[in-house]
């Protein structure tokens, strides 16, 4: 049989092949394809990478035998020799899987060099220092990459070395030095392995090869994983490439930029570049780079060819790419591209001005915004008048880099593993003078993150935009003393656990706390094009749950088509309302008990009068009263507490009657498992006064609405049926309030009556029910809890997380319906409820109604509508959308 294939030159693969080689590999290849001035090289497969880990760490068979050919083509496609002391080739070695991991495995560059290659590349560049330099870099990241000594005893080498020299940037420091640092390095190797540096550039690239791979393995990049879902068996590809230069001297540099602004969408070419640099130089945030226009000045002939090619990528990619770049004396390479991540915000910015521009279409634009990013995008800003005020105050600290946007106050804290400590619990924001791919798990739990050093493309400003937080970077007015925990700016000190304030969009930097605005959805106007495409596809409806006519404001603005649950209860709940709410129900007498729900009709008409007028045209769907009676009273303990004292402080007083007689009755309304007790309609069938009286006010409310001129479309919901009989006996009731009020009214309104599923027992029996309802609305909090056999209190305070974490359950099912269980109940309900009632309108209102996964699940059964809190409204809209168009997207860039 023949040996597997490996490994694959560039010119043989394409950006469709991401699984084999990685995405960077494939990135590579689809460029060489095209024609870009891309450096030669060749990927060894993740499923080299695969066999290696099935293998426990051994080459599988014949894959040394192919890099070998491999660098034989290579020799010939750049006229060099790997390990030639003449015309030395040198290689970058990179890791590059599937899902791009900023930084979190490894690289090692400038491989192949040794003491004889050494002297090669100074025949031939005429620079002695620049390779030293390159020689300094090498046998540091060997040293710490592969041969595990760390990175930190090389950086403290040549730290003291500058300050020796008296040098501030790496650049300062001239040729003597740097070989002086090299003969440092290489004894500080040999002390510590007790072996001189590997010199062979065959072991060199064996050994990096190796490494690449266990880094896949390492903790910073499971952690990554872990929290993106990326599976753990995928495995790196390994990208070995030519080297350019781009510290070769003033006319070479290195670059990253975005065809777009990944921050705010706007179409602009942007990004940054340091010039005499390599690029591990950028991206480390080591020193701050120029803006790209910086070059457009220098080398404006160099600029507009990269602009060119740039477009011409964006244009092949139809998405904004993220490009690295070297200029090696005056000439252009391409090192990388990928599709570029970025904010929300500038998602849906570029998303909606992609369709304009004809590059895309709405469909394509629909699926490229993840619905969580919706909600990023509406993301929270300083209240203005407090950043004003914060400004007057002299509080303002700085202003860095705008590298992630969004605002967040939290504690200073200095270091990743306090943030991990104290993040769980509390707002607290990363200060690093920069972040590595070790701050990852302080990041990971983190308010926002401020760095002193690095440029929009830092290690702090990727992973922070990849996780929706705020971020400024390059601060370089502020100074951060590690070791006094405090940092320093503008005759300013905030210490460790002070609140400090970070505004990612604008890159301001305030101590003290600011309070946070959410944005207005009016004025994101792409997001409105965006979502108005997604209700055109969409066959489900998107409806809110609001209590209050702001609330059903806020639904209408976000673009819900009705209202799916208005939980009347809450109106009991109000602070005015409640003394009258606990009368009614502590009366003993059916007259008493009616004498204040009559003080509670108005009230009641009142608030659906609002909302009637506010949903004008749409469905409303109010719930009749569904808790049970007792979460209106005192609580048990307390009043037993009140009771105890009012005893032992001397006997009989009116105030302790009063509280016996609330204790007493409190007591006969206690019961052992109140959320299988009496509520829902077995409240209303025991006590019918109370839904008699929402009915009428509901009635009331609408015929009061319609003389207004407002559309009514009442619907009464019903809750927590389990048989029919309870449907059939309250329904008549109630009918016979409603006939009664428009007789009262001598007015005709199109009202309908329905009810919850959200009993097993409902969804078995649906076929009875839906003859006698118009329409059902899946109550999927309490089918949860009841399906399981979980009171959701209880499970999700105790066990359900630990269930999640050890994959005993996919998901929370609170929060993303249970396709198979609950789901199937919703499955046969919808069905057998539709054979039994062609009319019957189905939606769902429990919290499912705003998770996209669920919508999915939803449009999938064929529901009418979800209905879900205001807020997720914008978020289900473009769910609903995906359902059509084959399913939740993930952001691109991932
Ligand atoms: C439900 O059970 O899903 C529901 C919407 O009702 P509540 O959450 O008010 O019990
Ligand atoms: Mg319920």
């Amino acid at each position: 049989m023949a040996a597997s294939k490996w490994v694959h030159d560039f010119e043989e693969g394409s950006k469709e092949m991401k699984d084999l080689l990685g995405g960077k590999g494939a990135n590579l290849a689809e460029m060489t394809r095209l024609g870009f001035p891309v450096p030669p090289g060749f990927t060894i497969s993740t499923e080299a990478c695969r066999a290696y880990r099935q293998k426990s760490g051994k080459f599988p068979d014949g894959l040394m035998e192919q890099v070998g050919e491999a660098l034989k083509r290579l020799e010939q496609k750049t006229s060099k020799g790997f390990g030639d002391a003449g015309n030395p080739l040198l290689v970058s070695v990179r890791s590059g899987a599937r899902d791009s991991m900023p930084g979190m495995m490894d690289t090692v560059l400038n491989l192949g060099l040794n003491e004889k290659t050494m002297r090669g590349l100074e025949a031939l560049t005429g620079n002695r220092r620049f390779v030293f330099d390159a020689r300094r870099r090498f046998v540091m990241m060997f040293s710490d990459i592969v041969l595990g000594l760390g990175r930190e005893p090389f950086e403290k080498m040549f730290d003291a070395l500058k300050e020796r020299l008296g040098a501030k940037l790496d650049t300062e420091v001239g040729v003597e030095g740097l070989e002086e640092l090299v003969r440092d390095y290489l004894a500080y190797v040999r002390e510590k392995l007790g072996r001189d540096f590997p010199e062979d550039p065959s072991e060199q690239i064996e050994l990096a090869l190796r490494a690449v791979f266990d880094s896949w393995d390492n903790k910073r990049a499971r952690d990554y994983r872990e929290f993106h879902g990326i599976p753990h068996d995928l495995g790196t590809a390994v990208n070995v490439q030519a080297m350019v230069f781009g510290n070769l001297g003033d006319d070479s540099g290195t670059g990253v930029a975005f065809t777009r602004d990944v921050a705010t969408g706007e179409k602009k070419l942007y990004g940054e570049y340091l010039g005499n640099a390599q690029g591990e130089d950028v991206v480390a945030g080591v020193r701050t780079p120029i803006e790209l226009s910086g070059l457009e000045q220098r080398q404006p002939e160099l600029y507009r060819q990269f602009a060119d090619l740039a477009e011409r990528l964006e244009r092949h990619y139809r998405d904004v790419m993220d490009i690295e770049f070297t200029v090696e004396r005056d000439k252009l390479y391409l090192l990388q591209c990928r599709v570029g991540k970025r904010t929300a915000r500038a998602a849906v910015r570029i998303a909606v001005e992609m369709v304009r521009e004809g590059l895309i279409e709405q469909s394509r634009a629909l699926l490229r915004i993840e619905p969580e990013q919706v909600d990023q995008a509406l993301l929270p800003s300083f209240e203005e008048k407090e950043r004003q005020q914060a400004v007057a105050a002299g509080r303002l600290l700085g202003k860095g880099l705008n590298a992630s946007p969004g605002s967040a106050s939290g504690k200073a804290v200095f270091d990743a593993d306090t943030a991990a400590r104290m993040g769980k619990t509390e707002p607290v924001i990363l200060v690093r003078p920069e972040t590595n791919p070790n701050d990852v798990h302080g990041m990971l739990v983190s308010k926002g993150i401020l760095t002193a050093r690095g440029g929009a493309t830092s290690h702090a400003a990727v992973v922070a935009r990849g996780l929706g937080l705020p971020c400024v970077a390059g601060c370089e007015q502020i100074w951060i003393d590690e070791e006094q925990r405090l940092l320093r700016s503008n005759g300013k000190e905030v210490r460790e656990f002070e609140p400090i304030s970070i505004d990612g969009t604008s890159g301001e930097i305030y101590s003290g706390v600011i309070p946070v605005a959410t944005p207005s959805f009016e004025q994101a106007k792409e997001l409105k094009d965006l979502l108005g495409w997604a209700d055109e596809v969409s066959r489900l409806e998107v409806w809110a749950n609001a209590d209050y006519p702001r609330d059903a404001t806020r639904a209408r603005q976000f673009g819900a088509r009705g209202i799916g649950l208005c939980r009347t209860e809450h109106m009991f709940m109000e602070r005015e309302r409640l003394p009258i709410v606990q009368q009614m129900i502590l009366a003993g007498e059916p007259e008493e008990r009616k004498k204040h729900l009559d003080q509670l009709l108005p009230v009641q008409r009142q608030d659906f009068l609002e909302i009637f007028r506010v949903m004008d045209g749409l469905p409303v769907v109010i719930r009749l009263i569904d808790p049970p009676l007792h979460e209106f009273l005192p609580s048990h303990d307390e009043l037993l507490e009140q009771v105890f004292h009012l005893r032992a402080s001397g006997g009989s007083s009116p105030e302790l009657e009063e509280k016996e007689r609330l204790l007493d009755r409190v007591e006969q309304m206690r019961e052992q498992n109140p959320m299988l007790g009496l509520r829902g309609c077995r409240l209303g069938i025991l006590r019918p006064e109370i839904t008699a009286m929402q009915t009428r006010a509901i009635l009331e409310a609408a015929c009061e609405a319609k003389r207004e001129g407002v559309k009514v479309l009442p619907k009464i919901m019903i809750p927590l049926v389990s048989h029919v009989n309870e449907l059939r006996t309250v329904r008549q009731e109630l009918e016979a309030v409603a006939r009664q009020v428009l007789e009262e009214q001598n007015m005709e309104i199109d009202y309908k009556f329905g009810t919850m599923i959200e009993i097993p027992r409902a969804c078995l029996t649906a076929d009875e029910i839906a003859r006698c309802a118009d329409f059902f609305s899946f109550g999927t909090n309490d089918l949860t809890q009841t399906t399981y056999g979980f009171s959701r209190d209880d499970a999700e305070g105790r066990f359900l997380l630990e269930y999640v974490q050890r994959g005993i359950l996919p998901d929370n099912p609170f929060q993303t319906l249970d396709p198979t269980g609950v789901g199937r109940l919703m499955e046969m309900a919808v069905k057998e409820g539709r054979e039994a009632n062609a009319e019957l309108e189905i939606g769902i209102c429990g919290e499912h109604g705003g998770d996209p996964r669920s919508v999915v699940f939803c449009h999938g059964v064929g529901l009418d509508y979800v209905s879900c809190s205001p807020f997720r409204v914008p978020v289900a809209r473009l769910a609903a959308a995906q359902a059509v168009l084959g399913g939740i997207a993930v952001a691109a860039s991932r």
